[in-house]
């Protein structure tokens, strides 16, 4: 059965023929020192980990499942030494700060970690994935005796983190939590109530559980003002950081769910546990969105890396697979691989992937640029130019990645279906990724009920005005046939945002955000694959540069299209959504 491997040549295509990756690093204080050569070379490493200690754990994680006993859980055999053998070599603490021990590498090393972690198990990469959402809250909004205390052990993967939020009558609407933090009088707080679905809420690696708790003051107002950040970590914690007593921070069940199995979500009760205030009183969503952003462009890139490990998978099988005659006439049996609707398969899950690691590693640049530009307005621009991708990059590419997954199962006929092959198993950690950290649907309401109206209702005109400005520069290098389809799709995504502009209304800005958002992506997928195109060009046609030119061509052809679909329906508006009595459904 074929296995995971690493797209290392397509990461090298990406930072020194797509993106200048040398050049922008150059210009960051702290990482001139990095480039691309470095970056391949840390990541070849990283997918040697993944493939070879990672992925052999995911069929076996998802058949054995975490158990719970005596309040204790346990994850499935060999995820503990798989874990620590993970923080061991270093890479909890790939792109964390320096200050506190951390490697202070670029985001874009680190989304391409997050997607070989996804791709290999993606129930293991929850982990230091949430630890590392957890780290910037605790970085960004903590005082400095808990940034002293917490982040050393938590960046270097010593101690892990969990983020929790939800509860059984507050999951969008987080305004509805009832759990409760009461002044202990020395600083501290008495938190009190319980959480659902909380991913990694305990684990048996050893260390330290964070907890990143929401709750209420007493006397807070009703509503999302009324809500605050406490620390509650699993154990107390000595002066001299060592562990100290067990805090009243417990895991009351396991969720069973459909997929993820080798990731403990837990119900957690905070008995009375002890916690720290993080950032201040009723400002608790604003620090908990500091690591949900975070949090959500890894969300993103797990439907990458799931889509990346699906199609590599179903791609073996089909050149392997003998069925039926050939289309052209070749008498069968044939390998599946050579007929038209597998191909189709196969190619809408690749041009998917592959042209989401570019849109991935451009955010991720940004991201870098927000960080550490020495001029404060390009990081102001680049940050808004991230918080207006996060949405699309959420949602759009668990979409795209449940999709992929369903269409490589689909590859394996019967045999997608049965357990032996693994196909099912990606179908059902795909699916989690479009629901957790948010909707899909209620990133597509953050995108067109917030993100459109950023800088005045200026920045998607910023942002559409630089895919112009990229797709006339690389006209002369892709062609028209490539290009115009393109600047029409893009005109159309335009379209469509000047008439939510002028419409406004919450319902009509509801009844069109799930499509705008897959509109605003196809654009967003469809430019990226404009310049690979034009970086494949020119020198000699090595097979992943021929390879580039065939998706691109694909990608504008067949994929898309779905741009005149989707604004065909957006300018019909709210009506039909709306006619009907919810008593009539
Ligand atoms: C396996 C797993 C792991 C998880 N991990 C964590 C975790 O670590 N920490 C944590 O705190 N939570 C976690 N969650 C919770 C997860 O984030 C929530 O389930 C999710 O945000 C949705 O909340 P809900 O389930 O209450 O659905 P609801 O909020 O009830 O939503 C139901 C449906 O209504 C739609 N909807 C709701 N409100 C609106 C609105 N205003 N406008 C339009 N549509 C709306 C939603 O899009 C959805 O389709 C996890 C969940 C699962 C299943």
């Amino acid at each position: 059965m074929a296995t995971y491997t690493a797209p290392v040549d397509d990461i090298a295509f990406l930072l020194t023929r797509v993106f200048d990756f040398d050049a922008t690093m150059a210009g960051l204080p702290g990482f001139e020192e990095v480039n691309a050569e470095l970056a391949v070379s840390v990541l070849e490493e990283a997918g040697k980990f993944a493939a070879g200690v990672l992925e052999p754990l995911n069929r076996s994680g998802d058949e054995e499942g975490c158990t719970l006993e005596n309040g204790l859980v346990t994850t499935p055999k060999g995820v503990a030494e798989a874990y620590r053998a993970f923080a061991e070599a270093g890479w909890c603490s790939l792109s964390g700060d320096p200050e506190y021990g951390g490697q202070g590498l670029p985001r874009v090393l680190q989304i391409l970690l997050d997607e070989m972690l996804s791709s290999a198990n993606l129930s293991f990469g929850l982990f230091p994935g949430l630890t590392r959402g957890a780290v910037e809250a605790i970085g960004h909004h903590a005082s400095a005796e808990l940034k002293a205390t917490y982040l050393p052990k938590m960046i270097s993967g010593e101690w892990t983190g969990a983020m929790a939020l939800t509860e059984a009558s507050a999951g969008t609407d987080l305004g509805l939590l009832n759990t409760r933090a009461v002044p202990n009088g020395d600083g501290s707080y008495a938190i009190t109530g319980t959480k659902i679905f909380i991913s990694s809420g305990d684990q048996d690696f050893g260390g330290n559980v964070i907890h990143l708790v929401l709750a209420r003051l007493p006397d807070a107002p009703k509503g999302v003002k009324g809500i605050s950040l406490f620390l509650a970590p699993k154990f107390l914690v000595h002066k001299d950081g060592s562990l100290g007593a067990r805090n009243g921070v417990n895991v009351g069940a396991l969720e069973h769910k459909m997929g993820i199995h080798a990731q403990p979500t837990c119900v957690m009760n905070y008995d009375g546990a002890t916690g720290w205030l993080v950032g201040e009183p009723g400002r608790g969503l604003n620090a908990m969105f500091t690591m949900m952003n975070a949090e959500r462009l890894f969300v993103g890139i797990q439907g990458l890396g799931i889509a990346e490990a699906a199609n590599q998978k179903a791609v073996a099988y089909a050149r392997e697979r003998l069925q039926g005659h050939g289309a052209d006439g070749t008498p069968g049996p044939v390998a599946i691989i050579n007929h038209p609707d597998v191909r189709k398969m196969l190619l809408t899950g690749r041009a998917f992937a592959d042209g989401a690691r570019a849109l991935a590693v451009w955010t991720a640049l940004q991201m870098d640029i927000a960080d550490r530009h020495p001029d404060a307005t390009v990081r102001r621009e680049a940050d808004a130019l991230v918080a207006l991708l996060t949405p699309v990059v959420k949602a759009a590419f668990t979409d795209f990645g449940f999709e992929t997954a369903v269409a490589s199962q689909q590859v394996l006929g019967g045999h997608g279906y049965i357990r032996e092959w693994g196909m099912e198993q990606y179908v059902r950690d795909a699916r989690i990724a479009q629901i957790y950290e948010g909707t899909n649907g209620v990133q597509a309401l953050d995108l067109v009920g917030r993100k459109l109206g950023l800088e005045g209702g200026k920045l998607p005109q910023r942002f559409f005005a630089l895919i112009k400005a990229d797709l006339d520069a690389a006209l002369p290098a892709a062609g028209a046939a490539l290009v115009t389809p393109v600047a029409e799709a893009l005109a159309r995504l335009e379209g469509a945002t000047a008439r939510l502009a002028a419409n406004g209304g919450a319902i009509e800005a509801g009844a069109a955000a799930t499509d705008y958002l897959r509109l605003f992506a196809l654009v967003a997928l469809g430019w990226m694959w404009v310049r690979m195109a034009a970086a494949a060009t020119g020198e000699a046609a090595t097979p992943v540069l021929q390879r580039k030119a065939v998706l691109a061509r694909f990608f504008v052809e067949r994929m898309l299209p779905q741009t005149l679909g989707l604004d065909a329906a957006l300018a019909h508006g709210a009506p039909s959504l709306m006619a009907l009595h919810a008593d009539a459904f």
